[in-house]
């Protein structure tokens, strides 16, 4: 079997490994495993390329993920990082952790002597061995903006606040996601084409997965690369989704303050009705989310609930498991 998932940072990774546990404990049938990663959230700092969603899915998969972040390397120091700020250069506010810059340094190097990030992210992946093929959406520089009003205070001539475009990083660390946004816009997506490998893994696939990732700035994104969303919706292979949204909430992190922005219901009902049954064949939701069962599948989109909640690696492979189990459901 062929399995193909998009996926975002922390959700993602930690929902995959969870896979692949499931495919080692037998709970999950065994599978090659593509995973599309979001570079949607990629910034340059200091001058360095990182890429937080490829580096979340290769760090937890090959095991060096911080786990009480979730995101970064484990027995991490930040000595760089003060000494930046120590220099008053910005942002200061980047997590850029000591051992991490290591994998940046070797991504910009690489970058800059002419390979291109899926040649790189695969050369980095030859050290994790995260267990899957980790693609990146597109070797292009296409990042997630953020409208806002100023956050300087400054005004139109009418006294209108003034927007201004922030990057996704800015809003999402430095303003821990409390500015209003008043929508996203992904600069250089027109130019983005999918990377090497990417269609043909969608094509291929016996399975989709979209992982309990952020619906807008993850799989959202990665379903704006020209073509993606296209593949998907051809493709015979189901797809199925798992829910990021528990009871009305995100379970960890600001999801709700992008579902907000683009004026979507921090329910699982509704991040299912936005992906919509052209691109979902069977949607889980939470045990605790039961009554949205009927409501989803009256969108055409197989559903059940099933408990959600990633608590350790065993729970997770459970709902791996399950996502196969609907998969199955809606073949028959
Ligand atoms: P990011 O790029 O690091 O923000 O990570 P993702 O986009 O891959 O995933 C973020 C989403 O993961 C958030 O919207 C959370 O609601 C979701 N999430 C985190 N932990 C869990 C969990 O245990 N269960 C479920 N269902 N979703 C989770
Ligand atoms: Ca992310």
């Amino acid at each position: 079997m062929r399995i193909t998932a998009l996926a975002g940072g922390v959700g993602g990774a930690r929902f995959l490994r969870g896979l692949l546990h499931g495919m080692a404990t037998g709970l999950v049938p065994e599978a090659d495993v593509t995973v599309i990663g979001n570079t949607g959230d990629d910034i340059w700092v200091h001058g360095l390329r990182v890429c937080p969603d490829l580096d979340t899915v290769m760090y937890t998969l090959g095991g060096g993920i911080s786990e009480e972040r979730g995101w970064g390397r484990e027995a991490e120091t930040f000595t760089a990082k003060d000494e930046l700020a120590a220099y008053g250069v910005e942002p200061a506010w980047f997590g850029l952790g000591d051992r991490d810059i290591a994998t940046h340094l070797v991504r910009t190097q690489s970058l800059n002597s002419g390979y291109a990030l899926s040649d790189v992210t695969a050369a980095l992946c030859a050290r994790w061995q995260p267990g899957v093929t980790l693609l990146p959406m597109s070797d292009q520089r296409a990042e997630t903006h953020v409208i806002v009003d100023d956050p300087s205070g400054a005004c139109d001539d009418l006294g209108n606040p003034m927007q201004i475009a922030i990057h996704f990083q800015e809003w999402w660390i430095r303003w821990r996601a409390s500015i209003p946004a008043h929508g996203f816009t992904v600069i250089g997506m027109e130019d983005a084409r999918p990377a090497p490998g990417v269609l043909e893994a969608i094509e291929s696939a016996d399975l989709i997965l979209f992982p309990p990732s952020n619906p807008i700035v993850s799989i959202g994104t990665i379903l704006q690369v020209s073509g993606v969303r296209e593949a998907i919706i051809r493709t015979a292979a189901p797809v199925i989704g798992v829910s990021p949204i528990i009871g009305g909430r995100p379970v960890h992190g600001m999801a709700d303050a992008c579902l907000q922005a683009v004026g979507i219901d921090t329910t699982a009902e509704a991040v299912a009705r936005n992906y919509g049954s052209d691109l979902l064949d069977g949607w889980l939701v939470d045990t605790s989310d039961s009554d949205v069962v009927s409501k989803v599948e009256s969108l055409g989109i197989q559903c059940v609930a099933v408990p959600l909640l990633m608590s350790d690696l065993d729970a997770t492979a459970a709902m791996a498991a399950r996502a196969i189990d609907l998969a199955n459901l809606t073949r028959a």
